[in-house]
């Protein structure tokens, strides 16, 4: 199986890169931000315990995220692989993440993390509040994502530097550039 870890800050555009990607290579897609959000939509007891957490900018316990994680891989269980999008967001997510592919015979293929500068990032966010209607795309919110991005997830490069899967992508520019650049470090591991 191709398994893809799509990892950047809030805004790097691992949503945007995640769909060509599929596209390309027919992979399935799990975004557990679209998880959560369609969870809280349907007022789920999981869905409503995330919405605090979504909207003050801080992550969801790794207990909820795992299980809930674990549910959603057993549905794809006959993929030629995974794009795993804003997830792991913690170390214990990415070894519970490792747990639960060896039990499927399979693992990550690579991480790919994209590289934005913060200015460009805020400003990425900002124009997505005004048509996504998320309640998280405001100015707190997405100060306090972005935070916890740089406190919490961002120590995972180093996480997957040590399993020999890490492979920084330069995330600015056109999307077409990008996706060049993400294609590139894909089929090198894709043999
Ligand atoms: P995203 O759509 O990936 O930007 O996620 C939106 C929000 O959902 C995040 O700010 C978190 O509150 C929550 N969330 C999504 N994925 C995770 C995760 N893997 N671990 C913890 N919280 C998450």
């Amino acid at each position: 199986m191709l398994n893809i870890v799509i990892f950047g800050a809030p805004g790097s555009g691992k949503g945007t890169q995640s769909e060509l990607i599929i596209k390309e290579y027919g992979l399935d897609h799990i975004s557990t931000g679209d998880v959560l959000r369609a969870e809280m939509k349907n007022e789920t007891e999981l869905g409503k315990i995330a919405k605090d957490y979504i909207e003050k900018g801080q992550l969801v316990p790794d207990d909820l995220i795992v299980n809930m994680l674990a549910k959603v891989l057993d549905s794809k269980a006959n993929s030629k692989g995974v794009i795993f999008d804003g997830f792991p967001r913690t170390i214990p997510q990415a070894k519970a993440l490792k747990a639960m592919l060896n039990e499927r015979g399979t693992d990550v293929s690579v991480m790919l993390n994209l590289q934005v500068d913060e200015d460009e990032l805020v400003k990425r966010l900002l124009e997505r509040g005004k048509v996504s209607g998320r309640s998280d795309d405001n100015l707190e919110t997405i100060k306090s994502r972005l935070e916890v991005y740089h406190k919490q997830t961002a120590p995972l490069a180093d996480y997957y530097v040590g399993e020999g899967k890490h492979v920084a992508i330069q995330g600015m520019g056109t999307i077409e550039e990008i996706f060049g650049r993400i294609k590139k470090a894909i089929d090198a591991v894709n043999k």
